[in-house]
């Protein structure tokens, strides 16, 4: 028989975590409670059932647990975090191509490293090239740099968060 475990019920496993002074005893007890539980004690194992009740039983708790809070809005917050860092800030040597865009580009000294043009929605735009002078950076995720697609598919916080999610296969 397997008991039902609310997301209320969940919250108060993780207030008991987070104010345990025994973090490894109190993870061990509710592991060793939970596991057979999901994966023993049962007529007939069912994998959806089983993977179902890893991710509420086991996973969404520690993950509400080391974010604490909703695991959800956690990961969304790490993301704005890191999205503004997400620059690519390659330092051109002299004679390097770099490539602007005349479509796009704020003005003339907004440039894009040759990977991140790649990568870059400019590429099929009226693009310019030339070789750097030596000193400068690439412009890549530079909100205030570019009209649109201020970040090549490197640089994409988005971009990454749908790779990640593809990863995950979460299925809430
Ligand atoms: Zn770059
Ligand atoms: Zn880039
Ligand atoms: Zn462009």
């Amino acid at each position: 028989y397997i008991s039902e475990i609310s997301p209320e019920s969940q919250m108060l496993y993780v207030c008991e975590w987070q104010a345990s002074t025994d973090l490894k005893l109190t993870l061990y007890t509710y592991l060793r409670k939970q596991v057979p539980r999901i994966f023993c004690q049962k007529e007939e194992s069912n994998p959806n059932e089983e993977e179902e009740e890893v991710e509420r039983l086991l996973l969404h708790p520690l993950e509400y647990f080391l974010f604490g809070e909703d695991p959800d809005e956690g990961v969304k917050k790490l993301k704005q975090g890191s999205s503004s860092s997400q620059l690519c800030g390659r330092v051109f040597k002299e004679g390097e191509t770099v490539y602007s865009c005349r479509d796009c580009a704020i003005d003339p000294t907004c440039v894009l490293c040759m990977d991140c043009f790649q990568e870059s929605v400019h590429k099929s735009h009226r693009y310019k090239m030339h070789a750097s002078s030596g000193g400068g950076f690439c412009d890549c995720g530079d909100v205030e740099a570019w009209k649109i697609g201020p970040c090549c598919s490197i640089h994409d916080p988005e971009a990454e968060e749908r790779e990640e999610t593809r990863m995950y296969k979460r299925k809430d």
